[in-house]
């Protein structure tokens, strides 16, 4: 059992590391696999023994080994959350081919959330792949003899379709309504309340969890985004009118759908006789 979480956690911690890369390129059009890493100051190389996840950030005390910069918070952060999550669902979901499928996909939702927000934007080079990988949940899902994951629903076609559907079809609705909400309004004086990255990013949620998680996915972001929001507005470093990085909150949501969510589902089913 120990050398199985070390092994994820080592995997994770080099996927964080990676995801790092994704986080500061995606966003700059830049190619995630080349040229190699440089220090954004000083543009030095960074060397392998430099680049090692965690490690690296605590010999060099958060420095550059060239100019001295300092290197940003973010990047052991990524690469511990990656480590913990990784491991996290090892230890939820088991050695299976249900974990194989579910460990992209939290990847992808970490990407997310850090790109959103620091840029507020959802990119579709994350999106859009992650809604065609998601059909393998239910191909790879209706095979008997392929091992699964009780912890997660083996979901059937249907139930992937709608999640699709209702994942991308809520925030559209949600975006169109606070257009026509404010058509009397200049353009620079208008809200988004979703953007299409949301929108993205949400049927690519429903494909991976269903219509039933996905809705507790929206539901679960909603609260903790209005609950920061409120934070922010009391501590008045925001106003209303600020953008709040949506899909971060929603990518939280989703991994506490996926790793929550099967629970989640039974209790309610318990008390409101909704369909399990
Ligand atoms: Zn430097």
């Amino acid at each position: 059992m120990v050398f199985p979480v070390l092994f994820f956690l080592a995997l994770g911690a080099i996927l964080g590391s990676f995801l790092n890369v994704a986080i500061h390129r995606l966003p700059r059009h830049q190619s995630v696999v080349s040229p190699p890493s440089t220090c954004p100051a000083c543009g030095a190389r960074i060397l392998p023994y430099d680049n090692l996840p965690l490690l690296s950030f605590i010999l060099l005390r958060g420095r550059c080994r060239h100019c001295s910069a300092k290197i940003s918070p973010r990047y052991p952060l990524v690469e511990a959350l990656t480590a913990l999550c990784t491991a996290g669902l090892y230890g939820l979901l088991g050695l299976n081919l249900s974990l194989a499928i579910y460990l992209p996909f939290t990847w992808a939702l970490i990407a997310l959330a850090f790109i959103d927000a620091e840029h507020q934007i959802l990119p579709d080079r994350i999106t859009l792949p992650g809604i065609a990988l998601s059909a393998l949940v239910p191909l790879l899902g209706s095979l008997r003899r392929v091992a699964w994951s009780p912890g997660v629903a083996r979901l059937s076609v249907e139930e992937w379709g709608l999640g699709i559907l209702l994942g991308g079809g809520i925030p559209y609705l949600v975006a169109a309504a606070y257009r026509l909400a404010q058509f009397r309004k200049l353009p620079a004086e208008r809200i988004d309340g979703m953007g299409m990255g949301d929108v993205k990013m949400l049927a690519m949620v429903g494909g991976f969890l269903g219509w039933k998680l996905v809705l507790l996915t929206i539901l679960v972001g909603s609260v903790l985004g209005s609950l920061w929001g409120l934070s922010g507005v009391a501590l008045s470093r925001y106003g209303m009118k600020q953008a709040l990085p949506f899909g971060t909150f929603l990518a939280v949501g989703a991994f506490i759908a996926l790793a929550g969510g099967p629970i989640l589902l039974a209790w309610y089913a318990g008390i409101s006789g909704f369909p399990e």
